[in-house]
């Protein structure tokens, strides 16, 4: 089979990272081997779990002569099946992850940065940044097994990229084993630094086919000293917009997430996932998720919050509202969004997708998509939400009541084309926070090919001649 490798060979690979770093067992291989919307099945002989940076560029080393593919997993979290070996690959591919990896090497407050390794639980960097004092704002919902290494390579974006950026915007500096096992060492702690190109961006949403992440540095935030939650109801997605608009407005810098939720997504939540309850009294069409973060403590953030929401009820913006009154009903609130994928994997089948169109075009978007779906599939349900001032929301379908789940997910290829199109027609992206990985290949062809694809191909062939690194996701090997 193309996928063994020659014993001797597994020898060499055990003598670099030692018993406590390698994984033959089939069993032990197996939740390697799939992912969490349970779409890919890989294959391979072999996980390698280094513990420091001179191992991994060893193992690179080996394989680019021995003509071995590289698969970089981290949390497998990823949504887009780049974690994963090929189901039958054209030859060996090998599992290699940072677990061990997952220390914090430095943290300097007074240059407000972190360094880590890669393989750190991003749960564990932000209480890291916490007992520092420091805030370090990457929020998802894997965020308890995702790793930093793995948010790098994605570049994750998350609930609070509104007011700190995507991680591309959080990273300073890179470590990273190149496919030849040369060691790239750009970890540098610097805001400004324009000597020649900044070479770390090109490993920063490359989703690990140019390179193995080994390390990085960080930047940390000022943690705000209070922070307001609300949940508020609004009659349709352009009133949303508005709001949005509007809290920018008046609020600037302290609004760090405003998320937009449709009904059914918070339905879904509260009929699968124990302990939530709606905030609200009357269930809403579209509700926001507000959070506000202040640098004065005690209730400013609350004050800020609740008036800037007076004002909108006020002015019909928003029909009815919950502000958290403590930490165990903003828990709540996260609770319900951060739910909502698990919510939906228990109702049935689902196409999902991660989208971005101009914040003033959404209305528009949410619109044309739902029409599309409904009238395509009649029963569809549409779970729409996702980060609105972003202008990146997740359009997600779940199957018709009466529709079996493979019937439905066939339609998959069919009902995404048309919904990127529409995308790509209001000036959007079919991927904006998830990546491509194996998943989306062909649509970057279909939707970014000419001269930015071109440009990649040049890239890839420049830092990874062999193509050894994550082979055949984001470019295909088509
Ligand atoms: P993995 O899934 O293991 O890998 C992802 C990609 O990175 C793969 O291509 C892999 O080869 C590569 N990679 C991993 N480690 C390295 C490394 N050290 N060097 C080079 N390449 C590497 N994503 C968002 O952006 N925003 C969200 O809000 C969000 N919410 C989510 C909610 C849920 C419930 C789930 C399950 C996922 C969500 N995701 C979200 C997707 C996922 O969590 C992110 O893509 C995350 O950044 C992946 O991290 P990971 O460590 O799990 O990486
Ligand atoms: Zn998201």
């Amino acid at each position: 089979m193309k996928a063994d490798i020659d014993p001797a060979l597994i020898q060499r690979f055990a003598s670099i990272v030692g018993p406590a770093g390698i994984v033959t067992d089939v069993a032990a291989l197996e939740p390697a081997l799939t992912e969490w919307r349970g779409l890919y099945a890989g294959c391979t002989p072999l996980l390698l779990a280094p513990a420091e940076t001179a191992e991994v560029a060893a193992i690179l080393a080996l394989c680019q002569s021995a003509g071995i593919g590289v698969v970089p997993q981290g949390g497998n979290t990823g949504l887009v099946g780049g974690a994963i070996p090929a189901s039958t690959p054209h030859r060996p591919e090998i599992l290699l992850s940072a677990r061990r990896m997952s220390s914090i090497r430095e943290i300097d407050p007074v240059n407000y940065t972190i360094t880590v390794e890669a393989g750190c639980i991003l749960a564990d960097l932000q209480n890291a940044a916490a007992d520092a004092d420091r805030f370090f704002p990457l929020s998802l919902a894997a965020e308890g097994s995702c790793q930093i290494g793995g948010n790098i390579a994605t570049n994750a974006g998350g609930t609070n990229v509104l007011r700190y950026g995507n991680t591309r915007d959080l990273v300073m500096g890179l470590e990273v084993v190149l496919a030849d096992g040369r060691i790239f060492n750009g970890l540098r702690g610097l805001r400004k630094d324009n000597a020649g190109y900044d070479l770390k961006q090109l490993f920063i949403g490359a989703e690990g086919t140019l390179g193995f992440i080994t390390a990085a540095t960080c930047k940390l935030f000022p943690r705000p000293r209070s922070v307001a939650t609300a949940w508020a109801a609004v009659t349709d997605p352009e009133a949303a917009i508005r709001l949005n608009s509007e809290a920018r407005r008046l609020l600037g810098d302290q609004l760090i997430a405003l998320e937009l939720i449709n009904r059914l997504a918070v339905d879904l939540v509260l009929e699968h996932i124990p302990a939530s309850r709606n905030p609200l009294n009357e269930p809403s069409d579209w509700v926001l998720l507000l959070e506000l973060g202040s640098a004065g403590s005690g209730a400013a953030a609350d004050t800020a919050l609740e008036a800037f929401l007076a004002r909108a009820l006020d002015e019909g913006l928003v029909t009815d509202v919950m502000l958290a009154q403590n930490i165990s009903q903003r828990d709540e609130l996260w609770h319900i969004r951060h739910n909502i994928s698990a919510a939906q994997k228990i109702a049935g089948a689902g196409i999902k997708h991660d989208i971005s169109v101009p914040v003033s075009r959404l209305g528009e978007f949410l619109q044309s998509a739902h029409q599309y779906a409904t009238e395509r599939v009649p029963g569809i349900k549409v779970v729409a939400f996702g980060h609105l001032g972003d202008g990146n929301l997740h359009f997600n379908l779940n199957q018709p009541d009466n529709m079996r789940p493979d019937q439905f997910t066939g339609l998959w290829t069919e009902i995404s084309t048309a919904i990127h199109t529409l995308v790509a027609e209001l000036g959007g992206s079919f991927s904006a926070e998830h990546g491509v990985g194996a998943l989306k290949s062909d649509e970057l062809v279909r939707l970014r090919g000419g001269v930015e694809l071109a440009l990649m191909k040049q890239i890839k062939a420049a830092l990874d001649p062999t193509g050894i690194m994550n082979p055949g996701k984001v470019l295909s090997s088509r």
